[in-house]
């Protein structure tokens, strides 16, 4: 038997339909975000800007979060010594906990190994625990929501894409005495676009469903203490449970899920994916919690990512780039094919030192191929100027389309049809 063909033939297959992955080899400088040092195959490195963090607040370069890390760490440690059932719970992590409830006005919180984790965990084990549970699920959540989703042997109902009034006919057709979840995103990361939660709860409400939101694009950077949308808008008590991670907007690592003491209980007494899995490091918890804290009462750091998303996305309209518009810190360019989605990125790098990955099918549908942008508030005015610069010589050299209504299918164009399409964002 040739295993080591059959490997090399599977990602062969990728490389043919230009879905084979490269990862930049990239070195962060702290105190100078967003810069980093790039090495090529050669080994030489070079500094480049970063445009595509998810350490969307420059977070996980913050001193205060850093001294949390280190000073922790000489205190305690580095592991956290087993699970949380055998001598892993710590104090930092109890700390932990207790401020994501604070954060999210909710009566407990979890803390999982990292945002997916506690997706798949949260939603698999809410569901089973449900008798003939209903899920519905948003056509375009994330990858771990779906793997919860499926994990959790429930039957499921996939609404289009934010459309309240499919979600309501799906609910409507459902026996009323069945208990139903509903699962979806406040923020998507790869359109930038933002969930109805007003109209969802009230539907929830109507049909008496439970709602869980991800808010993995949010946190840290909307809402008067960084709880997210649903604390901008005002909604967060009538989430009943609100997943997040500590990874993106804290700058850290780490997943959780805020909700009722009842809900928390059941999921830490139930969930394999938290039981059996060795907890966070003390270090890494306090880390979090001090980027947390910073963040319930700095509004700094969200004005000036705002501020910066506003200039670029204005800077790159103006210059006649495919922008697509959005009301959050993202903003996707659009290419429309894999090849030149890859080229941009290619050139970017080779001569204007900047990175920006890619973003191809799966994670987002073929024709809507685009470089997604994450500006923050580190990212200055300057770098601004540069990177549309930048951009504007990648577009003439590879003539790409510059009309937004040429390229900018958006997701929640797709048909019925598209229903399953797999979403690996992230
Ligand atoms: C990144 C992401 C996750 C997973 O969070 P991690 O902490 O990175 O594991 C969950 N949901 C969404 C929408 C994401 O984009």
């Amino acid at each position: 038997m040739d295993y080591r063909g059959i490997f090399e033939d599977a990602v062969d297959s990728l490389r043919a339909e230009k879905r084979y992955r490269v990862f930049a080899d990239l070195e962060r400088i702290a105190g100078r975000f967003p810069k980093a040092l790039f090495r090529d195959e050669a080994d030489n490195a070079r500094e480049i800007t970063i445009w595509c963090s998810n350490d969307y607040l420059g977070m996980g370069q913050h001193q205060t979060v850093i001294a949390a890390m280190q000073e922790t760490a000489g205190r305690l440690g580095v592991g956290a010594g087993g699970t949380r059932n055998i001598s892993g719970t710590n104090r930092p992590l109890v700390e932990l906990e207790r401020s994501l409830a604070d954060l999210h006005r909710k009566e407990g919180a979890l803390v999982f190994t990292s945002g997916f984790v506690s997706n798949e965990a949260a939603i698999s084990t809410i569901a089973r625990l449900l008798p003939d549970c209903v899920i519905f699920s948003d056509q375009l959540n994330h990858a771990s929501m779906i793997q919860g989703v499926r994990q959790s042997g429930m039957q499921k109902q996939i609404f289009r894409h934010n459309d309240v009034a499919h979600l309501r006919e799906l609910l409507a057709a459902t026996d009323r005495k069945r208990p139903k979840l509903i699962c979806f995103e406040s923020v998507y990361s790869m359109d930038g676009d933002v969930a109805p939660i007003k109209a969802i709860c009230d539907l929830a409400e109507e049909f008496g469903a439970l709602t869980y939101i991800d808010e993995v694009h949010a946190v840290g950077m909307y809402g008067e203490r960084g709880g997210g949308i649903a604390e901008r808008d005002g909604l967060m008590d009538r989430i009943d449970i609100i997943e997040g991670t500590l990874a993106k907007g804290f700058g850290v690592m780490g997943g959780y899920i805020a909700a009722n003491k009842s809900i928390i209980d059941a999921v830490r007494s139930y969930a394999p994916e938290f039981i059996f899995t060795t907890a966070l490091p003390p270090a890494l918890c306090a880390a979090a919690r001090a980027s947390i804290e910073h963040l319930k009462t700095s509004q700094t750091e969200r004005a000036m990512q705002q501020r910066q998303a506003r200039l670029l996305k204005a800077m790159l309209t103006d210059a006649g780039l495919p922008v697509m518009e959005t009301d959050t810190h993202i903003v996707p360019v659009m290419v429309g094919d894999a090849r030149q989605c890859k080229a941009a990125s290619d050139l970017l790098l080779e001569k204007h030192n900047i990175y920006i990955q890619p973003i191809n099918y799966p994670t987002v549908p073929k024709g809507t191929e685009r470089l997604r942008i994450t500006p923050t508030p580190l990212h200055s005015d300057e770098m601004i100027f540069a990177l549309r610069h930048a951009l504007v010589s990648v577009w003439t050299r590879l003539e790409l389309p510059r009309e937004p209504a040429d390229a900018a299918i958006t997701a929640s164009k797709l048909t019925s049809g598209d229903l399953t399409l797999p979403n690996f964002g992230g």
